[in-house]
């Protein structure tokens, strides 16, 4: 091949990803987003300037696009409050009423929305609420829509155990990351947030709510028809979520599809934390959809993004993206059977440019490098099976060894300031990491390691990774913002849990050294809802008996359900309440007392960036 051929091959190479990207595919992506607008809401972000170097270009493209807001009509007697949340709102019309399904994650914009749909559709009853599955943003915001009782509430089998285990258990840690994950206290503009990948925002404060399900949908091809609407489920569990399904409407030609398919590469683990999912699952059920529902559908759409109409539009996403999570699975899988680890996943694998070049296969929310990393997780956990990682040191004791054995943090830090002009910005916050690690107080190097996770976050394309990124970055910088908030979770979701799942939550706050060498029997009695529970503390460890009562207990207390719950999420102290005559007691107040002091408060606003001394 002589010069001009070399060069125009290498022109064609380097230019041909962007044409099939940015010419086709983003004006289908911004028609899609706009189609069916009846009422806009206007987006209050100043714009961003495109050569803007804080901001990466593919994902200000996508920040734009989810910063098209309003109601919009998917199909005949469907339509979608978007970008006024992280999740979408969906809404079927009955003969008599709506059917609502994911009420978004807040009572405010929940009823933002209806009201929204109201002005413009018209005021009618609320047939039924569905939530498609356990995560918070697409059931947090129900009682801004509906009152407990007044309408029948569908989800997936399991739905009330995954989300206690997501949102209570571990709920306080994954709040805290999630405020890293969405950026909540960074300023927005080039310089801070500007996106969520997967959709706009989540409210600043939260007004969480949950009305337990009336129906579960226990098996693929199950059918319902509410209000004249007939719909048939996909179960679809350990996809995005661990209790999940999708929706087909056969009367209007319409998919919904929830999370499982998404303008934006998932994630298999998402970063704010929780269980790893199955990718390779994930990729079945993606299939699965297509070859129950695909012949008779006319339009997709999702619990995030914009719709998708035309068969073979609708075929290319669901194809690319289930293989582009197969990929990912497989890929992975094969090098770790050649003995990589999990940061080598994390660097190798990449999708092939079939799959990397659909807009809706990049990496807004997760990378395909954590992805695979989450692979490893799933199939092999954390531990690479090196065995100097069974049983390494704390991250204080072995940030004090590194700084001193590398000649100290003055040391470090020159050369340090020297690689980050360098670019080499993983490297410098890696090891000032350490040198933060070991100096807390030591200004200099947190300045320093904030500079470092700046230059990162100004070039992700992950708007995920670049909120985490700049999240860190702020509160090294500035200082952890003090939360107001309760520490427990709130009255409106206690009110939905059976007595099982609130002291399941109550026993991981006792305090375990405290407790150890204790033995304590309590009753609970409800005096309204004749709801009784016996709670036995022994070995550090506490027991709950629901429906049972123990004869020798030292204390026994009664109450109703109201001040019960109330007590739970905090709201009330028991001294106030025996006080006010509201709770009586047989047996040895002072043992209730005893109970009482064992238990923990969880801080809202721990340090995520530096680890926790000994
Ligand atoms: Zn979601």
């Amino acid at each position: 091949m002589n010069v001009w051929g070399k060069i125009i091959v290498l022109v064609g190479i380097l230019f041909l990803p962007f044409a099939a990207r940015g010419e086709v595919s983003k004006e289908e992506d911004f028609v899609w987003a706009q189609r069916g607008l009846i009422a806009e809401i206007k987006d209050t972000m100043p714009p961003i300037d495109v050569d803007d170097r804080r901001v990466n270009s593919s994902l200000l493209r996508q920040a734009k696009l989810n910063a098209i807001k309003g109601l919009f009509q998917v199909t005949e007697r469907i339509y979608q409050v978007r970008g006024i949340d992280l999740a979408n709102l969906s809404i079927v019309v009955g003969e008599k009423g709506y059917i609502v399904i994911d009420p978004l994650s807040s009572a405010d914009t929940a009823r933002a929305a209806i009201d929204l749909v109201y002005e413009k559709l018209g005021r009618k009853p609320i047939s039924a609420v569905i939530y498609s599955h356990s995560h918070v943003d697409h059931w947090g915001g129900v009682l801004g829509i509906v009152e407990r009782g007044s309408c029948p509430v569908i989800a997936p089998v399991g739905f009330m155990r995954e989300v206690v285990r997501e949102n209570i258990l571990a709920g306080n840690a994954m709040a805290r990351r999630a405020s890293y994950m969405y950026g909540i206290y960074l300023p927005s503009g080039p310089s801070g947030w500007i996106d969520n990948g997967l959709g706009k925002s989540l409210p600043a404060k939260m007004k969480v709510g949950l009305i337990a399900p009336s129906q579960e949908i226990k098996k693929t091809g199950e059918e319902l028809t509410i209000d004249g609407v007939k719909m048939v489920f996909q179960l679809t569990y350990g996809v995005e979520a661990p209790s999940n399904m999708h929706i087909f409407f056969p009367q209007l030609r319409a998919l919904y599809l929830a999370d499982s398919c998404v303008a934006s590469l998932h994630n298999f683990l998402t970063p704010r934390g929780a269980q790893v999912r199955d990718a390779s699952a994930w990729a079945n059920h993606l299939e699965e959809a297509w070859t129950l529902f695909g012949h008779q559908t006319d339009v997709i759409f999702l619990g995030h993004t914009w719709p998708r109409w035309g068969k073979e539009n609708i075929f290319n996403m669901i194809k690319k993206q289930a293989d582009a999570y197969r990929y990912i699975h497989d890929q992975t899988l094969r090098l770790i059977n050649q003995g990589y680890t999990i940061a080598d996943v994390g660097e190798l694998v990449k999708l092939p440019p079939e799959l990397d070049r659909e807009w809706f296969n990049r990496p807004y929310y997760a990378t395909v490098g954590w992805n695979a990393r989450a692979v490893y997780q799933y199939y092999l956990g954390w531990f690479d099976g090196n065995p100097i990682h069974l049983n390494p040191l704390p991250p204080r004791e072995a940030a004090l060894k590194y700084v001193s054995y590398m000649g100290g943090s003055d040391k470090i830090m020159d050369r340090a300031r020297k690689e980050l002009e360098e670019g080499h910005h993983r490297w410098v916050a890696e090891v000032m990491y350490h040198v933060v690690t070991a100096e807390p107080e030591n200004d200099a190097a947190r300045r320093l390691l904030a500079e470092a996770l700046e230059r990162m976050g100004f070039r992700e394309e992950s708007a995920v990774f670049r909120n985490f990124y700049l999240s860190g970055a702020y509160e090294l910088r500035y200082g952890i913002q003090e939360r107001e908030e309760k520490r427990r979770p709130p009255i409106e979701i206690i009110r939905a849990l059976s007595l099982h799942h609130i002291f399941e939550a109550m026993a991981i706050r006792l305090n375990g050294p405290r407790a150890a060498g204790k033995k304590m029997k309590i009753n609970w009695v409800l005096t309204d809802t004749g709801e009784k529970v016996a709670l036995v503390l022994e070995n550090g460890v506490l027991h709950h008996y629901p429906g049972k009562i123990e004869e020798d207990a030292e204390c026994t207390l009664k109450m109703t359900r109201d001040i019960f719950d109330r007590l739970i999420a905090g709201e009330t102290t028991p001294a106030l309440q025996f006080l006010l005559g509201r709770i009586s007691w047989d047996g040895k107040l002072r043992k209730f007392w005893e109970f009482m002091d064992l238990f923990d408060e969880f801080n809202p606003s721990f340090s995520l960036m530096i680890p926790p001394g000994r």
